[in-house]
């Protein structure tokens, strides 16, 4: 397929899940088990997957020699909603010199000692790679909101901690993401949006296989007891982050091929957008070149 064709295909995926205002935005306007209608072949939607994996490479060994923008990509969802799965499936091609992935967990001592973005600012990819965030500074308005307890771990001055602490850090990640936009940093955001019933089928595939069984824990049932709140938590989050810069994109997850294809084309389309060149070389640089070349061709072997 000529590569016009492919990110026309690709460009086809992506619009219906990009949100780039979000006052309007409701979760439940959005099908979990969303194809646009679209029936595929495994096969087939491997070979699409293949082709976005190839661009994806393509562009990235430019990105990498451009060393300007970066990219980073934020994974956020629900447990066994495909985050892992879809972060390989979609990174295969790229060399792993030029990417960085960071997941982030229950936060450290030290890590609890400061600013909530602090961990993450650290980790933000540098001038020509592609970062990913496997979990982000999203999970302080979500887990932490929906689990008070946390909050109280994070040392807070009380008197700060008022009712609108979660539209505060909301404002202030929105504000966070601003700045890394005009640094040069292209930020993309994926909620993996998987339905209740789907999980619950997850799970207990895990629990049936032994080498899925590892995956589980006995807390993400606990976790599902709070699903509503971590809903409305997610809905919260998407409304006041989602910016033209910085959009997100609410992925259908109840259909895993569907789910790579959405985020593959997202990211290529997003490095396509930049338009970007191998950096030219000068006359100067080119002389020096041909100066190399030509000490090269007249080595002689004996000479050594
Ligand atoms: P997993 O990604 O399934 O390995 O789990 C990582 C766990 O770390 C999840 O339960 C997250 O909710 C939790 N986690 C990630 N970031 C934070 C955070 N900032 N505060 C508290 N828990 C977090
Ligand atoms: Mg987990």
């Amino acid at each position: 397929m000529p590569r016009k064709e492919i990110l026309g295909t690709l460009g086809s995926y992506i619009n219906p899940f990009r949100i780039t205002q979000g006052e309007e935005f409701r979760l439940a306007d959005f099908d979990p088990a969303d194809t646009l209608g679209f029936e595929m072949k495994k096969g087939e939607a491997a070979d699409l997957l293949r082709h976005g994996s190839e661009w994806l490479a393509i562009e990235q060994d430019v990105l990498y020699a451009q060393d300007s923008w970066s990219v980073l990509l934020v994974f956020q969802a629900m447990d066994a909603a495909g985050k892992d799965g879809t972060i390989k499936h979609v990174m295969s091609g790229v060399n792993p010199q030029g990417c960085d992935v960071f997941s982030f967990k229950q936060p450290s001592h030290e890590e609890l000692s400061h600013d909530f973005l602090w961990r993450y600012l650290a980790k933000v990819p540098q001038r020509g790679r592609i970062g990913i965030f496997n979990r982000s500074y999203y999970e302080d308005v979500l887990v932490v909101r929906v689990h008070r307890h946390l909050l109280e771990a994070q040392k807070i001055p009380p008197a700060l901690i008022t009712d609108k602490i979660w539209d505060e850090r909301l404002a202030d990640i929105a504000r966070f993401e601003d700045y890394l936009t005009r640094q040069g940093v292209i930020i993309l955001k994926f909620y993996l949006n998987l339905s209740y019933e789907e999980q619950k089928r997850r799970f207990l595939k895990r629990l049936d296989k032994p080498n899925k069984s590892w995956k589980f824990s006995p807390s993400d049932v606990r976790e599902r007891r709070h699903w509503d709140e971590y809903m409305q938590a997610y809905e919260a989050a998407i409304r006041a982050t989602s910016t033209e810069a910085a959009p997100w994109y609410v992925v259908p997850a109840d259909k895993k091929w569907f789910t790579r294809l959405v985020v593959a084309a997202a990211v290529v389309e997003a490095v396509e957008k930049l338009n970007l060149q191998y950096p030219e070389i000068s006359s100067d640089q080119a002389k020096a070149l041909a100066k190399a070349r030509e000490e090269l061709e007249g080595e002689k072997k004996a000479a050594k």
